[in-house]
Formats: structure tokens, C-alpha cells, sequence
């Protein structure tokens, strides 16, 4: 097996050499692709349940790959943070973004995923700070949205960097609440805007289990004065038990898959006809 072959001595087989070869093609490609900007912003909306407004929009990755067409970022986002090529189609994702946020009407923010390895490169703050002049967008419209994992190495520091970027003004979110080494905890270690409820929370929202954690959940994140968003919302029915348990935005494919963005103006986002 692979994993046999990584400990022990099939590590010159020529199934691994086969795998490594494809591993460094899919990075040369990569980096060429970031080079050309070849790295795509879809979006996807952030709706208010009682009004069905748009609040916000995501902005997530997508390579347009020549051969192989739209490669999805769970492909290529751990390949980036491998070989050190995140912190730069990181900040193409940022500047695109707030170019296109730019043309939305301005009552509407561009939510940005970060790795923690981006915060932990030591130039986040400016790179946002460009990102933000280049584009001429305000600061109180960028939402940054980043993962427990922040909280894993260098929290210290990682945290440093946080409030510099709220003290800009722009809004940190954190993402993927309930997964992981989730703990109550980490809302309050730092002053976040917003948490994002995992979708695997709202999966299971049928359980009477899961609404009483996540009716703790939005005790705290009520206390805390964070607004909260249920992410991966796919039924009617999903939409009616999140806005019973008082969370008041949603996110997922009930609404809409993420789309280019010209996609997303034509869905109704166009500052003219609002
Ligand atoms: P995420 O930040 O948790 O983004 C939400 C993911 O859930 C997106 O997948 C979105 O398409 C998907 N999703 C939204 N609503 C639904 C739904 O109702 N049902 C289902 N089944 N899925 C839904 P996507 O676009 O494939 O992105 C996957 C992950 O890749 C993101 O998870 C994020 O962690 C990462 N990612 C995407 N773009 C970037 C980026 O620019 N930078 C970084 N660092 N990570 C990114
Ligand atoms: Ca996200
Ligand atoms: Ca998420
Ligand atoms: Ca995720």
C-alpha cells in the first residue's frame, strides 16, 4: 500500500515515483497558473433568512486549468500550502476580490478565506493594505475568514496580527465553527465579527442533540455580539429550523452554489437594479 510504501521500502516503486511526478507537474502548473492569473474568484451569497437580502458574498478559489477545465480547491489549495505558493494566490484572491467587490452595490461585503499560513508569513497586514489602495475598496467592506487552526501554532502572534487587521477596520470571521479541536473558547480568544457554523452542524440539525448545542452556540455568539451565519443550507426545511434556533444568515446551495462573478450580477447584485 501507499502508506506501507512511506514507511518502509517501497519508497523507489514506480507507483510513487508515478505520484510524485504528477504531484510536482500539478505545482510547476500551479505557479504558472498564479503567474498568469489563471486563478479564479467564484462567489457565493451570505443571505439575511428574515429579509432573503444578500449581506455579503464569499469569495472562493477556482483554477481554470487548460486540459483538465475548473479545479476545485480542496485539489489545489493544500498543494499551495506545500509548496509555499499560498501567500502569493492568496493575495491574487484578495486583490481580485476587491476589484470585483468595487462593482458591487457598497452595502455589500466580500468575505476572503486565509490560511494560517498566510497569517503566520509576517506581510498580511500589508498585502491587505495594498489589496485595499490598489482596489480603492473600504476597509469596513473586507471580511477575512480564517479557521480554528490559527489558534494551533504561533497563536500569540497570529493574534497580533488579527486585531491589526480589525483595527483597519476590516471584519475577521471564523470559519468552519464546530469541526475540529472546536472549543467554546476560541470565540472568546479573540474579538471576532462573525462565526460561521460548519456545515456538518447543519446535516444533522434534525437531531435534537444538535439543536441544543447549537442553541449554546448562539447564546454565546449573542453575548460575544457576534452575528452568525449557517453554512452548507441546502432545504427549506434546513432554512426554517437555522432561523428558529435565532441564527440570522445563511449560506449554501438553498440559495445558491458559488458563481463567476458575472454570474453574480446578473443573479440581481447589479448596482443598477437595486
Ligand atoms: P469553506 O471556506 O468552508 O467554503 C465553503 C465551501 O462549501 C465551498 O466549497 C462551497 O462551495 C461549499 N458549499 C457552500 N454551500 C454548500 C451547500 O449547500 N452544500 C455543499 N455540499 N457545499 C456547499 P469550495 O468552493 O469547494 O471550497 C472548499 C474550501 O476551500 C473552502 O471551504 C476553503 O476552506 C478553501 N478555499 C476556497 N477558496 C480559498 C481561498 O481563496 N483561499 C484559501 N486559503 N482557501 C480557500
Ligand atoms: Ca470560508
Ligand atoms: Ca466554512
Ligand atoms: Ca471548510
Amino acid at each position: 500500500s501507499k502508506n506501507a510504501g512511506r514507511n518502509c521500502f517501497h519508497v523507489y516503486s514506480p507507483e510513487l515515483k508515478a505520484e510524485a511526478d504528477q504531484r510536482n507537474i500539478l505545482e510547476i502548473e500551479l505557479r504558472e497558473a498564479i503567474w498568469r492569473e489563471e486563478i479564479e474568484v467564484f462567489y457565493q451569497p451570505v443571505v439575511e433568512l428574515g429579509t432573503g437580502r444578500t449581506k455579503s458574498v464569499e469569495a472562493l478559489a477556482r483554477w481554470r486549468h487548460c486540459t483538465r477545465g475548473l479545479i476545485p480547491p480542496a485539489e489545489f489549495i493544500p498543494v499551495a500550502e506545500e509548496c509555499g505558493l499560498i501567500v502569493e494566490l492568496g493575495n491574487l484572491v484578495l486583490a481580485k476580490a476587491c476589484r470585483h467587490a468595487m462593482m458591487m452595490p457598497d452595502d455589500i461585503k466580500v468575505a476572503v478565506n486565509l490560511s494560517a499560513l498566510q497569517l503566520a508569513s509576517g506581510n498580511l497586514v500589508d498585502s491587505v493594505m495594498y489589496a485595499l489602495a490598489d482596489s480603492g475598496l473600504a476597509e469596513t467592506r473586507l471580511e477575512l475568514e480564517i479557521t480554528e487552526s490559527v489558534f494551533l501554532a504561533d497563536s500569540q502572534e497570529n493574534l497580533k496580527t488579527l486585531e491589526r487587521l480589525r483595527r483597519l477596520g476590516v471584519s475577521i470571521a471564523l470559519d468552519d465553527f464546530g469541526v475540529g479541536y472546536s472549543s467554546l473558547s476560541y470565540l472568546t480568544a479573540f474579538p471576532f465579527n462573525k462565526v460561521k457554523i460548519d456545515k456538518s452542524f447543519i446535516d444533522r440539525i434534525g437531531r435534537s442533540e444538535t439543536v441544543a448545542v447549537l442553541g449554546s452556540i448562539v447564546q454565546l455568539a449573542k453575548t460575544l455580539n457576534l452575528s452568525i451565519v449557517a453554512e452548507g443550507v441546502e432545504t427549506y426545511e434546513q432554512v426554517e429550523k437555522v432561523r428558529l434556533l435565532g441564527i440570522a444568515l445563511g449560506q449554501g446551495y438553498f440559495f445558491s452554489k458559488p458563481v463567476p462573478f458575472g454570474e453574480l450580477l446578473l443573479q440581481g447584485l447589479a448596482e443598477s437594479e437595486r
